[in-house]
């Protein structure tokens, strides 16, 4: 319950700080809160009486008994000036209604789905890659999470180490879950941006993958608005057709973040 129309009041259970850009906190859950891996619903604090309340992707799976948030920190920033100080037991109002078109049912089938992500981007993916659904659907499920530095790519550990280990989808993981992360800033494995890894085929080629097909291939995609217009371009290039809640196709799309 909160004293605000249409949101509940929720408890901040714990918090991590990932960088000096980015965190990660859990809250308490309302047992009404039910929505489909991938959605988001706003999110905020009460400010001078009133919500102030952003879009936030819900990063734990529809399943679990708590709420998980990605979240950047913008220093100047109307609500992450201040979410980005929470401590564990403060409360949070979150909207009673998720909403969003980047769920697995405004896909078509096909063989490989490909999840494409910048920095917090990364954040429905997290519950995709922890639904039972999306292995079932797709032989082959291919994360991939451009960032700046290694130290933004945040969950690494989780879902190189600990989803294969998970009770319920281990096994999928192992089987099915390729994460492929990359960084622009620094040396690492991996080395660019997403839409140059795709365009000059190299992901592929470090993959053992065949090259982006509309015949194969289901595309979401969540990031910057570069990767949003770029990777839109790629896609539609080789056929593919945005989808939407109702008339699934072959790609979907969810911003990151509007540039104001
Ligand atoms: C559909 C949707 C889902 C979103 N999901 C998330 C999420 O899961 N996690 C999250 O941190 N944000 C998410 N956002 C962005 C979020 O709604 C806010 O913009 C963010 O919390 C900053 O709020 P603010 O009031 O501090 O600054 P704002 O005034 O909202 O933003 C100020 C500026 O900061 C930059 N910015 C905002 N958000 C980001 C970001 N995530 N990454 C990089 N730069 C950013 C932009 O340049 C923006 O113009 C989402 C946005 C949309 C539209």
């Amino acid at each position: 319950m909160s004293s605000f129309n249409g949101f509940n009041e929720e408890t901040v259970l714990d918090i991590k700080h990932w960088t000096d850009t980015l965190f990660s906190f859990r809250t308490t859950r309302a047992d009404s809160f039910r929505y489909e891996n991938g959605q988001f619903t706003m999110i905020g604090l009460e400010v001078e009486g009133k919500p102030l309340v952003r879009a936030y992707s819900m990063v734990s799976p529809n399943y679990d008994e708590t709420l998980e948030w990605f979240s950047i920190k913008v220093p100047d920033g109307p609500l992450t000036s201040r979410l980005q100080h929470i401590k564990e037991g403060d409360r949070i109002l979150i909207s009673k209604k998720p909403v969003g078109t980047l769920i697995i049912d405004n896909l078509e089938p096909g063989k490989t789905l490909y999840l494409l992500s910048t920095g917090t981007g990364l954040a429905p993916f997290m519950s995709i890659i922890r639904d039972p659904n999306t292995y079932e659907r797709f032989e082959r499920v291919v994360l991939v999470h451009g960032c700046r530095t290694v130290a933004e790519l945040a969950y690494g550990e989780l879902i190189t180490k600990e989803l294969p280990e998970h009770e319920y989808i281990g096994e999928d993981v192992r089987e099915k879950l390729i994460y492929y992360p990359t960084v622009t800033r620094e040396p690492f494995v991996n080395r660019g941006r997403v839409t140059d890894l795709i365009e000059s085929g190299k992901i592929f080629s470090d993959l053992g993958l065949p090259e982006l097909s509309v015949e194969n291939d289901r595309v979401m995609l969540c990031g910057n608005p570069d990767l949003i217009t770029d990777m839109r371009k790629i896609l539609e290039d080789r056929g593919f057709v945005e989808g939407t809640s109702g008339k699934p196709a072959t790609y979907v799309i969810e911003k990151a973040f509007v540039e104001k």
